[in-house]
């Protein structure tokens, strides 16, 4: 991924504002200027694939609004303004009512004390998939930058408007739907009088999407099902594509979203918008909330908005189908390959048994050679169900296999090292200074039974 210059990223901080900040952002600086090779895994017709080269190599220039001459301005989502350099959660009413449930849901406000970008960053959309509000809750924790050091609005060029949880109402019942029983990524973008999640889709797009500059929509799998964690994108579409480099996953999905998505219908109004999707539904996959939250890093610091560089994968699959592995049998499920798992044709990636016919199993296996992009998670299966999600490989393999662990499963580079989050002052505890009396038969050292557990 190439640096970009000031010009044309004119809130930009400086470049050493980026060594300093931590011992990451050294190394990665040297091999910042080397950009990671595209792959190219299925065939993609050869229209769509230079719209897609003509897409990452256009460099658009920045609005006028974004350059340090302007200053900064208050930031402002519907009455509620938020002055430079100031933090705030302030409270969206999903539905415009005057008595009755409202659906308020909290939106944090960082604003920078620099012009910049607007990102929204959206989790829960969908209310059971949790990948999406536990890593914008990361994203806020305050070491997210290294000990002690938050997402800072005193030193942020642009605005970051949190939204960790969407589809409150959603959340609270468990289920991806609003309570009407629909589906919100299929209605925007809305309909004044319309149904309720007509509503709600357009009081988000009005107030939250069309007012920014970038939009991430964090999901998971379906309920039953697991992802690895991956970008979808209309890599076509010259923001959007920026984006999903930006991220910084190994596998790009090409296209141009479900009717209704908020990523297509952001991109039909020019808006950059693009989806991460990892683990599943009612569950919290640790590498997806992982992957998820330092995917966020990089398009902010890709962006300039905080300080640091951005990480790049090794290589990047970039895709526009995939092939859905299906059980031609009823049972329970016994998944052999796990998600991430590069897979020859042929090859047992699960097995079907049927408690009432105990005698009998059969084996499902993959129709080619791929990379397991999804897997169900739930045991029950019947004919038809889809267990495994393959990304056929017709490219670039020796590159993903010199990615792989022992079990053939692909190193993310996203989860190398251990989350930041997590990482905490060790207290050492000295055991020889204990001057407590002991208790009896615990009296010194030289018990023989202490000696003989010190193996
Ligand atoms: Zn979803």
């Amino acid at each position: 991924m190439p640096l970009i210059s000031d010009p044309l990223l004119p809130w930009a901080l400086s470049d050493d504002s980026g060594t300093k900040d931590s011992k990451k952002g050294v190394k990665r600086a040297s091999s910042k200027r080397r950009r990671s090779p595209l792959k190219v895994v299925n065939q993609i017709p050869k229209r769509r694939r230079r719209e897609i080269e003509d897409a990452s190599e256009e460099k658009s220039s920045s609005p006028e609004a974004w350059s340090r001459k302007s200053g900064q301005k208050n930031h402002k989502i519907e009455r509620r303004t938020t002055k430079p350099g100031v933090v705030r959660t302030i409270p969206f009413d999903l539905i415009d009512t005057e008595i009755g449930e409202s659906w308020s849901i909290p939106i944090t406000v960082v604003h920078g004390t620099r012009p910049g970008p607007t990102v929204t960053l959206l989790g829960a959309v969908h209310g059971n998939e949790l990948v999406g509000p536990q890593a914008l809750t990361f994203l806020q924790s305050s070491q997210i930058l290294g000990e002690g050091k938050a997402i800072d609005a005193e030193v942020m060029a642009g605005t970051l408007r949190i939204v960790p949880i969407v589809n409150l109402p959603g959340y609270r019942r468990r289920t991806r739907y609003i309570p009407d029983g629909r589906d919100l990524n299929r209605f925007f973008p809305g309909r004044d009088g319309g149904n309720t999640t007509q509503r709600i889709a357009l009081r988000l797009w009005e107030h939250i999407a069309k007012t920014s500059d970038f939009i991430i929509d964090l999901h998971s799998a379906a309920s039953g099902r697991t992802n690895l964690p991956h970008i979808r994108a209309n890599l076509a579409h010259p923001p959007s594509s920026m984006l999903a480099r930006a991220f910084g996953t190994e596998v790009l999905l090409d296209g141009l979203g479900p009717r209704g998505s908020l990523r297509r219908v952001s991109n039909e109004h020019d808006l950059g918008c693009i989806t991460f999707e990892g683990g599943g539904a009612d569950s919290l996959d640790s590498d997806a909330v992982q992957v998820a939250t330092y995917g966020i890093l990089n398009v902010l610091r890709y962006l300039r908005m905080i300080p640091g560089y951005p990480s790049s994968p090794r290589f990047r699959l970039l895709a526009s189908g995939s092939i859905w592995i299906r059980s031609d049998h009823g049972g329970l499920l016994d998944v052999l390959a796990p998600v991430g798992s590069v897979i020859e044709a042929d090859e047992v990636v699960a097995t079907v048994t049927d408690p009432e016919h105990a005698r009998e199993s059969v084996e499902i296996r993959s129709p080619g050679r791929g990379l397991l992009i999804g897997m169900a998670t739930h045991p029950f299966v019947t004919s038809g169900t889809p267990i495994g999600h393959l990304l056929p490989l017709k490219r670039g393999l020796s590159t993903i296999k010199s990615r792989l662990d022992e079990d053939d499963v692909l190193m993310l580079s996203g989860v190398l090292e251990d989350p930041i989050w997590r990482e905490e002052d060790t207290e050492d505890i000295d055991l020889e200074s204990l001057d407590e009396p002991s208790p009896d038969g615990w009296t010194s050292v030289d018990d023989p039974m202490l000696e003989e557990e010190d193996d």
